[in-house]
């Protein structure tokens, strides 16, 4: 990479999922170190406590050994129905009559003629009514319900295929009465507290009581700092989407399951809505699933997914996600390469979306990180500085999307700069604030100089509320550096 490339870090985040393609240290140490991931998520769905506490220590260990700390996701499955295990996949038929069945059975097998597979939910029996649809396998395969009693619920295949094991039960448009936050989430959670996990992600959120209920549970479990994303997946969570936002610390557009929920054809039209509602409100968004879809096989993307990766770096979106291309794919260095140069060539040559200029200036602090990002975009600055504790500063001046000027974020607190690392454009780092503010402002410089972002005479923007030694004060500076 060339020295002004350097100076001006990609500004869309990398989310990639861990699984068995990725969870080696070498590639984690290259994804991290190399290839500059922003986040790594483990998706409750298939991992168990051992995965978790390895992997996560295994990143901590190559963040220490690279001084490059990612964050880490755990997400956390929520209301999500799932058939069990079967001892080999089962080849469904077009017009087989198939089980679903409550109680355990032996494996794929119901003892009679009919074959079935169990689910994880006991009461589905009594949320799915005769002609409900059920897709299984994000929607790969379709049934009819023909009938249903206490321990069954029988059905007609109509679109056949291959079922494996622990795949996703979708029911398009049915209120599922399962918890928002299930006992099997809250001993994940627990694990994911235990191993300091900055960010826990909620999935199937509908309304924000969800989210209150999750955060109540960290709380009490002592992950205060801990931050919530609020995964969108159904027509609920759409109707409610506003109050979700608001609650939140970042929402997550899920699109393989809201493409199943939803008629797919309106997936964009809600994309582009929940971009929008996140910008104007100033909270993070992140695009998930199929972004690379044909990468799990091959090396190089398809033109459309080429095309659907600009589309979030243009609509400003903080972070693009990568599922099965990282747990299971055969390319996964390559899928986050990909992703990159997607996202640098949008970076110097797309027109972005701006849809960061609907946001309303509320508070005073929101106008000084207004003021910060105007005048580092009349002086094309090479950088904005912003120092934070908590990471508010920075948060705020992310949202508003400054439009070339990266945005260096220096934190004392470890976890906040973890957690920075979700939001557009900001390189976070941490350091020991002096008790002079002077001197905290030249160790930031020499240490962007020492890492070959600054160099002297470039014009730089410091914003700051912590740099009076005895009271906060809010503060924008217009430094040289000398
Ligand atoms: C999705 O449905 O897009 C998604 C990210 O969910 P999962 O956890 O099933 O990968």
């Amino acid at each position: 990479m060339d020295l002004e490339q350097h100076r001006r870090p990609r500004r869309t985040k990398i989310i990639f999922t861990i699984g068995p393609s990725t969870d080696s240290e070498e590639i984690l140490e290259r994804l991290m170190s190399e290839y500059y991931v922003d986040i790594c998520r483990i998706n409750m769905a298939h991992a168990d406590h051992e995965y978790v506490r390895t992997v996560v220590r295994r990143i901590r260990k190559i963040g220490d050994r690279t001084r490059r700390h990612i964050a880490i996701m755990m997400d956390v499955k929520g209301p999500e129905i799932r058939t069990g295990d079967v001892e080999k996949p089962i080849q469904l038929e077009p017009g087989e009559i198939f089980d679903f069945t409550i109680k355990p059975q032996s494996n794929g097998e119901s003892g009679e003629e009919i074959r079935s597979v169990d689910v994880n939910y006991a009461n589905l029996v009594n949320d799915v009514e005769v002609g409900s649809v059920v897709l299984v396998d994000n929607g790969l395969i379709r049934l009819e319900v023909l009938d249903k009693d206490h321990a069954h619920i029988r059905c007609k295949v109509i679109i056949p295929g291959e079922l494996a094991s622990r795949r996703h039960i979708n029911l398009p448009g049915v209120k599922i009465n399962l918890p928002s936050l299930t006992e099997k989430d809250k001993r994940d959670a627990k694990v994911g507290i235990e191993e300091g996990i900055d960010i826990f992600a909620l999935s199937f959120v509908r309304e924000s009581e969800d989210l209150r209920i999750l955060r109540q549970y960290l709380d009490e479990n002592g992950a205060q700092d801990a931050r919530i994303t609020a995964k969108i997946e159904d027509q609920q969570a759409i109707s409610n989407l506003y109050e979700i936002i608001q609650q939140c610390d970042g929402l997550m557009v899920a699109r393989g399951d809201l493409g199943i929920e939803c008629p797919f054809e309106q997936l964009p039209i809600i994309q582009r809505k929940a971009v929008k509602a996140c910008l104007t409100l100033g909270k993070p968004v992140i695009i998930a699933t199929h972004m690379l879809e044909s990468m799990i096989h091959n090396p190089i993307p398809t033109r459309a997914e080429v095309s659907d990766v600009a589309n979030a770096v243009l609509e400003e979106a903080d972070c693009v996600m990568l599922s099965g291309e990282t747990t299971i794919g055969s390319h996964p260095v390559k899928c986050v390469e990909a992703l990159n140069k997607i996202a640098r060539n949008i970076d110097l040559h797309g027109q972005k979306a701006d849809f960061a200029k609907n946001m309303a200036l509320t508070t005073d602090k929101a106008k000084i990180q207004h003021s910060a990002v105007v005048m580092a975009n009349e002086l094309d600055a090479i950088a904005i500085i912003c120092f934070t504790r908590s990471g508010a500063m920075a948060r705020g001046v992310s949202a508003l999307r400054p439009h070339s000027s990266p945005i260096f974020a220096f934190s004392n607190a470890p976890e906040t700069v973890k957690q920075l690392r979700i939001h557009y454009g900001v390189t976070p780092f941490q350091m020991i604030f002096c008790t002079e503010p002077e001197a905290t402002v030249g160790r930031a410089m020499d240490h962007l100089m020492q890492r070959g972002y600054l160099k002297l005479g470039d014009k730089v923007v410091v914003v700051s509320d912590i740099l009076a030694s005895d009271r906060v004060i809010d503060s924008v500076q217009l430094r040289t550096v000398d």
